[in-house]
């Protein structure tokens, strides 16, 4: 969507392709009762700065703040989760001490301190990051930053990011789970989300229910895409805006070694129930509550600072993958065991479920691979050798909105403004008609 809003603000033509029923991806609108939710991404931060704008172009948004004041079970009872409490740095401090594991804390704030100072780097392609990744040889997060911090921390940061373990995900592409911590969250208000979907799928033209196979070349650009039925349509420039593994798809078998290179970033599911009460479901003190390891929840958060009776909970991480495969997905157990746990800290146990949506996301969310860097430079190079073609996509900048935004952005200018031919020449650049699958 950012992709082609691009290729129009530039006086372009662009069409979609889309193989559900409607745009958004997961961030597509779901309902609950009457009302419209959603079940994936939502939480806009406010260092997020291209997706603002984006989306003022089409009007001012609203945002209301969503920084529900977070809690972590510890010893048994709720604390505040909140990287800027003195509570929960000297909690934190104790255990590093305990532990022995002091430096690597010391190596964690000094991260986050870039992030902050920074907030490109919050962006896979940064610079700093990606140095830091050479040198250390990319390790695992636990590898560098110890394994108490990551149990308290990190973990929390991980499997909302990338619905990963700490161990599965690498200290090169750490400034986008850092980039979580720095920052803080809203959303939009009412359904200008939903809103803004729906508009940019009527302002541009847009094929639903159309999946794309594979891409048309003439020469060595790429000039057009196929259908599954085999129909073929030409463009000036096509964004391929899918995870990676759809993009590695439709890339196929005429260029393999890109294909393949894709095939290698990770996704991990991540299911999602939205439930409603008859009362709210959270006292005064929290609003969300992140559930220890071991348990197939995540987290689970009131659906907004006003809405303490709409609870989201989420299932992501280790113990969560085989219960959100499609065919293992029960919402409802799922729910009732999350709810269990809740009601042992929250009045939800005494409240009356009225209604739930539900989603397993796969793929769910990205996270990447060890020498991601070097992954996408590779991408890049293989990419300058088929002018004509742009990838877009949680894979590229981050999974984060901001980060799909701005990929989405560059991978438009890229296709608009002529790529550059691996012997450094420009080819002509496009026409007046892109297309974004
Ligand atoms: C549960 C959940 C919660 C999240 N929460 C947040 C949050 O609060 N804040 C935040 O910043 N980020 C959040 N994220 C991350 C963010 O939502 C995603 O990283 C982002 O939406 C990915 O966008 P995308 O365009 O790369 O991919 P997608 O949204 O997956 O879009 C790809 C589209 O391509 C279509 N498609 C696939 N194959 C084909 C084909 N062959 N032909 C045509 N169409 C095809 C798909 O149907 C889909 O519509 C969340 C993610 C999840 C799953």
């Amino acid at each position: 969507m950012a992709a082609a809003e691009e290729v129009g603000a530039r006086g372009h033509r662009a069409e979609i392709f889309e193989a559900t029923a409607g745009l958004g991806g997961r961030i597509a609108p779901d309902g609950l009762a009457s009302r419209e939710i959603f079940l994936g991404g939502k939480n806009i931060g406010r260092r997020y700065r291209r997706f603002r704008e984006l989306f003022d172009r089409r009007g001012r948004a609203d945002y209301e703040v969503f920084g529900p004041e977070s809690g972590q079970v510890w010893r048994g009872r709720v604390r505040e989760l909140s990287f800027s409490s003195p509570s929960m740095k000297l909690r934190l401090g104790g255990r590093l001490v305990l532990r022995g594991q002091v430096g690597g804390g010391r190596r964690f704030l000094r991260l986050a301190r870039q992030v902050k100072r920074d907030p490109g780097s919050a962006h896979l392609g940064d610079r700093f990051f990606e140095d830091l990744a050479l040198e250390t040889g990319d390790p695992t997060i636990p590898e560098y930053v110890g394994t108490a911090l990551c149990r308290d921390v990190v973990r929390h940061m991980t499997v909302r990011m990338n619905a990963a373990e700490p161990e599965e995900c690498h200290l090169g592409n750490m400034g986008t789970n850092l980039g979580l911590i720095v920052d803080r969250f809203d959303q939009l208000t009412g359904t200008a989300l939903g809103d803004w979907i729906r508009t940019v799928q009527t302002v541009h033209t847009t094929h639903t229910r159309t999946r794309i196979a594979g891409l048309t070349r003439k020469g060595e650009r790429v000039s057009g895409i196929v259908g599954v039925n085999g129909d073929e349509r030409r463009f000036d420039g096509v964004v391929l805006a899918l995870p990676a593994h759809a993009a590695a798809l439709v890339i196929g078998e005429q260029e393999a070694a890109l294909s393949s290179l894709l095939c290698t970033i990770r996704y991990f599911p991540v299911g999602v129930v939205v439930a409603e009460y008859d009362r709210p479901a959270f006292p005064e003190a929290f609003a969300a509550l992140t559930a220890p390891e071991g348990m197939a929840l995540s987290n689970a958060g009131s659906y907004g600072l006003r809405d303490r009776h709409i609870v989201r909970y989420t299932f992501s991480g280790r113990s969560a993958r085989d219960r959100i495969r499609p065919d293992l997905f029960d919402p409802e157990a799922l729910l009732s065991e999350a709810e269990g746990f809740l009601g042992r800290y929250a009045p939800v146990a005494r409240a009356r479920r009225l209604d739930f949506a539900a989603r397993a996301f796969q793929p769910g969310l990205c996270a990447y691979r060890q020498d991601h860097a070097v992954c996408l430079r590779e991408v890049r190079a293989r990419l300058s050798a088929l002018p004509g073609l742009a990838l877009a996509g949680d894979y590229m900048r981050g999974a984060s909105l901001e980060a799909c935004v701005r990929s989405g952005q560059e991978a438009a200018e890229r296709v608009l403004t002529g790529a550059h031919r691996a012997d450094g020449s420009q080819v002509e650049p496009v026409g007046d008609h892109a297309s974004v699958g």
